[in-house]
């Protein structure tokens, strides 16, 4: 569906990118707004003004999202003609939004009477000063939204201060909290393969589900955001917000509609319902761990500890696993294993419902499990796997597991836009649906802090694991103690 001026209800758009030379913009935002004009997905009247500390003017900005940006945008979908066009959207305000006592230049060169999209696409420290910048120079009204970028805070406190600060100048209608794996086409899919069919939502519970697993696991290292990631880890950087999200997707109750207050009511439910941890389920049920020099790809890569940026006495997590509980009457004693790290084998998100066995063994195994699973991926390939049990070739009733893939790449021979795109057309649309709402990010805050406090109490250091394996020793035992295997 292309932009729609009337169904849309913005005319004249200024999407204002604060942080507009990062790292974010380059790879993920510039080419996500090309594709989506590219696709006739934003109003044709719309401008693109970055900011960022740099003092460059506009020809130079452009240079460097030539430089910087283009290489990311797929070459299959790169025509010269859509980026020549593209690139007179763009325009750039040199801003130190610390230093600067207003954002009257900023002021100056957005519309009257175009719908705001701030996009803030820095620190999070920094969100509260622009917040009370923008509004205090007139930048703000009732049609202006804010999209704020992960991880928002590093605890509850910090959380709600930031909540507090943007809260007061923005409606929540008007906030848009991104977590990108919400943006993902296979995750939206889950939302109807649950509730768009009546064969699933039948077996969807305790009775029949023995566990589930969600894995975000990462090839690359630290790279070049040491100085960012070493005062998060992977609870604050990656559980804290895509695994939760997943989770809460997976264990939410339907909703009664597809209106984002509805759907995220029932997420809402399902953080509230996590088993919290006390120090002995701390000890017992997760796994925190660090890279150390391994493989990466086929090359010899460092450990984190040698890592640029990194601290030599960093105590920080590169790896976490655990088991959760969401006590529900639907989801009572059924395990949660949830995983993510860097530097592991290979990139692969999933998700594997693992289903009960049959009750009675009737037929022989060939070999492997013998329970179903359904299996989501995420990526590198979205894609969702059922592995059922299916007879042998030949005189015997010896069964093993096969694969029905459903593969929704052929099953629809369309586009796929990535997370980035998809969400901001949501934004653009007023689509808040796909993006998290306060309580949300303060319930999750809620459950991950008093793991992250615990783990100082415990002095519970990091576990060692080579760079290019699937994490430490003691993340196997932790699903063989339950009888139950990662799924790689
Ligand atoms: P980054 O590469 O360090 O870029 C930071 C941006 O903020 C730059 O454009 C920088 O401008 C600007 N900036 C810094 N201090 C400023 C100030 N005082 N006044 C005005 N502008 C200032 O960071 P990033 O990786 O793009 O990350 C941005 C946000 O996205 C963070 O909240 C991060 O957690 C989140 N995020 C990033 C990724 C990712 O893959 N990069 C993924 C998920 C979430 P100058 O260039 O002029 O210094």
């Amino acid at each position: 569906m292309t932009f729609s001026k009337a169904q849309d209800n913005v005319d004249v758009l200024d999407m204002i990118i604060f942080g507009g030379t990062g790292d974010l913009a380059m790879r993920k935002l510039i080419p996500a707004l090309y594709m989506a004009f590219l696709h006739g997905n934003l109003p044709p009247s719309t401008r693109i003004i970055s900011t960022g500390r740099q003092e460059i003017d506009r020809e130079a900005y452009v240079a460097y999202v030539e430089l910087h940006s283009r290489s990311f945008i797929a070459q299959e979908n790169f025509n010269d003609k859509t980026w020549d066009s593209f690139v007179t959207m763009l325009g750039y305000v040199s801003l130190d939004v610390k230093a600067t006592p207003d954002f009257d230049p900023l002021a100056r060169v957005s519309r009257q009477g175009a719908v705001r999209v701030f996009y803030l696409s820095t620190a999070p420290s920094l969100f509260t000063t622009i917040c009370t910048k923008l509004s205090a120079s007139g930048l703000v009204d009732s049609r202006s939204r804010v999209v704020l970028e992960k991880p928002l805070g590093i605890d509850l406190r910090s959380a709600i201060e930031i909540n507090e600060a943007v809260g007061s100048r923005f409606a929540e209608s008007q906030i848009y909290r991104i977590d990108h794996y919400l943006g993902k086409e296979t995750v939206q899919n889950l939302m109807v393969l649950r509730f768009g069919n009546s064969i699933l939502e039948p077996l969807w519970r305790a009775s029949n589900i023995s566990s589930v697993q969600i894995t975000v696991a990462e090839e690359v290292g630290v790279g070049s955001r040491a100085g960012f990631y070493d005062g998060a880890g992977a609870m604050r950087d990656m559980v804290q917000n895509h695994l939760l999200q997943l989770l809460c997707i997976v264990a939410m109750e339907p909703p009664t509609s597809l209106n984002a207050d509805a759907v995220r009511d029932e997420k809402l439910k399902v953080l509230r319902a996590l088993r919290r941890f006390k120090l002995a389920d701390i000890a017992r049920d997760t796994v925190r761990g660090r890279y150390t020099r391994g493989v990466g790809g086929s090359k010899e890569v460092p450990g984190y500890l040698e890592e640029r940026d990194v601290p030599v006495d960093s105590s920080t997590e590169t790896f976490v696993a655990m088991r959760a509980f969401v006590d529900t009457w639907r989801w009572s004693r059924v395990p949660f294993y949830l995983r993510t790290g860097k530097r592991m084998v290979r990139r692969s998100s999933k998700i594997v419902i693992e289903f009960t066995n049959p009750p009675f063994q009737l037929f022989h195994q060939c070999s492997g499990s013998i329970s179903n699973r359904l299996v989501i991926e995420l990526q590198p390939e979205e894609a969702i796997k059922l592995q059922i049990m299916a007879k042998q070739p030949g005189s015997g009733m010896e069964m093993q597991q096969v694969t029905l893939n459903l593969d929704l790449g052929s099953a629809f021979q369309q586009r796929r836009a990535e997370a980035y795109e998809r969400l901001l057309i949501d934004v653009v649309r007023g689509r808040l649906t796909h993006f998290m709402r306060r309580d949300e990010l303060e319930a999750a805050w809620e459950w991950v802090d008093p793991i992250i406090e615990g783990w100082q109490q415990l002095n519970e250091k990091p576990r060692a694991y080579a760079a290019g394996t699937w994490g430490p020793a003691e993340s196997f035992a932790l699903l063989a103690r339950d009888g139950f295997a990662w799924v790689e």
